[in-house]
């Protein structure tokens, strides 16, 4: 099999996906993709029959080609174990005739676990394959989510370290308490006295400060990213589609070759990227239905092929779809322009400087894969009510917004295809929004007591994830100003 190499969409490569890997955002600032997308190795019929770790490792090992088998398995096997609450990691469950697919029993409760429990695994095997002995420091700022999925995954890895920030007083209860936790003698989490841009704007300063990276260098260490830009984020995203189809397929729902449609709540594109990538293999998708909350960037921008970040920016019950630039969006710009670095240069740097770019009439045309909705916050809550009413089946705000999208998109278009809506996080980790759409009116003292409440009045249990947050001891304490970062990150260090 000839080797997959990884360029950048603005030029630089190739390099090996394990390079592709340590590096996370390619130096001339674009984004590593592959140089063909491989074909499904096995039939569908067969792929149906692998459990999820054996399913996974299936797509890594098409993409991952300089990395061995035993590594890849070894990867595989660490990352989908018993921190995820369920042995098929990815349920999927028929509710009425559409299909959720549930990526939402990993640790955090969100779907991020799909691909930050596996990243740190694929890191260290790519640092022995580039025979690079440093050990890896993450450097993370987070607005709650991101950085408990991290901590999560690069607990007690051997050769890594992990310091995560977010702003003090600026996330909820439940995450505060999720990352004040964490266990694992190589995680450092640390509050700082400043919102998230200014944590974002320190953990840019510290990776960027030579005399720290000198510092590094000299007691063995190396920074590196796990941001949802890396592409060993993205290849273990698209496995979770080819499980889907696959589990679809087994029970009968639908024979092999049936179109089947995603819709996917979209925030950074990283999500529904790799649920084309997975047609691109050849897994019979219809259409990808790109499901926006009231920040609608993407939605104008399949409708329009006009892509513009000028706008306002709103905070809604959905907040990790609250984006106006989505960064992975840059992987298919790059493949509609014909892979053609030049011509993604050209639009990137229009984006930076005009806040907005246009794509060519031929680059629009080969947007028919998507289809663009959005849901508001109104037709969000609602959402979150039918399906409760109806069914007795919880959606959170993120997976309402897609539920809700996929509804008018079907009304619009008649398209009956089975539907698959990606489910991204759990109920219990918005019991504010959910419970106010299922049982108005009823309040209780902290985020805890309302998820019991949820549970008591739902019949759903409250998440193992949520239990052991509750009762376990805190053991970070840190609250530090944004000038001591530095500091902090050398004392954790030694
Ligand atoms: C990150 C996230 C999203 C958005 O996914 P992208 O890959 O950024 O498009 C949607 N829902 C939840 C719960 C998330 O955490």
């Amino acid at each position: 099999m000839k080797e997959i190499a990884y360029y950048s969409t603005r030029g630089f490569g190739p390099v090996t996906a394990s390079e592709a890997i340590l590096t996370g955002l390619a130096p001339d600032g674009g984004l590593f993709v592959p140089d063909r997308i491989p074909a499904l190795p096995l039939s569908l019929g067969e792929l149906s029959r692998l459990s999820y770790p054996d399913l996974a490792y299936e797509i890594l090992h098409a993409f991952l080609t300089d990395f061995s088998e035993e590594e890849l398995r070894a990867c595989c096997a660490g990352a989908y174990d018993e921190k995820f609450d369920t042995p098929e990691i990815a349920p999927l469950a028929k509710v009425g005739d559409v299909y959720y697919l549930e990526l939402y029993h990993g640790k955090t409760i969100a779907f991020k676990d799909m691909a930050l429990s596996i990243l740190p695994h694929l890191m260290t095997a790519a640092a022995a394959r580039q025979q690079d002995r440093k050990e890896i420091v993450i450097l993370t700022a987070t607005s709650g989510d991101t950085g408990k999925a991290a901590l999560a995954g690069f607990a007690n890895v051997p050769g890594t370290r992990i310091a995560v920030f977010y702003p003090h007083g600026g996330v909820s209860p439940i995450q505060e308490r999720q990352m004040v936790t964490q266990e694992g003698e190589n995680t450092c989490v640390i509050a700082v006295r400043g919102n998230f841009d200014d944590a974002q704007t320190g953990v840019k300063q510290l990776l960027g400060d030579e005399a720290l990276r000198e510092e590094l260098d000299r007691r063995g260490m190396r920074f590196s990213s796990a941001n949802s830009i890396n592409i060993g984020r993205l290849v273990p995203q698209i496995a979770y589609y080819v499980h889907a189809y696959a589990r679809l397929l087994r029970e009968g729902e639908i024979r092999e070759g049936d179109p089947v449609n995603f819709t996917v709540p979209t925030g950074n594109f990283g999500n529904i990227l790799a649920a084309y990538y997975a047609k691109k293999m050849g897994l019979p998708v219809g259409k990808l239905i790109c499901a926006s909350n009231r920040n609608r960037v993407l939605f104008d921008f399949f409708s329009t092929g006009t892509y513009d970040r000028r706008r306002p920016f709103y905070l809604t019950t959905s907040p990790s779809m609250d984006i106006l630039i989505s960064s992975n969006l840059e992987r298919l710009v790059y493949e509609l322009g014909g892979e053609d670095a030049g011509k993604d240069r050209d639009l990137m740097a229009r984006l930076t400087k005009d806040g907005t770019y246009e794509l060519t009439p031929d680059m629009k045309e080969k947007l028919t894969d998507f289809a663009g909705g959005y849901a508001d916050e109104e037709q969000t809550a609602a959402e979150i009510a039918r399906v409760w009413n109806t069914y007795q089946y919880l959606l959170d705000p993120h997976t309402a917004v897609a539920s809700s999208v996929y509804q008018s998109y079907r009304k619009e278009t008649g398209d009956d295809t089975p539907t698959v809506v990606v489910s991204t996080a759990s109920p219990f980790k918005f019991t504010g929004t959910v419970m106010g759409a299922v049982c108005p009116g009823v309040t209780a003292a902290d985020d805890f007591a309302l998820a019991d409440r949820m549970a008591q009045e739902t019949g759903w249990p409250v998440p193992a994830a949520v239990n052991e947050v509750r009762s376990a001891p805190v053991r970070h304490r840190t609250v530090c100003d944004i000038s001591a970062m530095k500091e902090n990150v050398l004392a954790f260090l030694k």
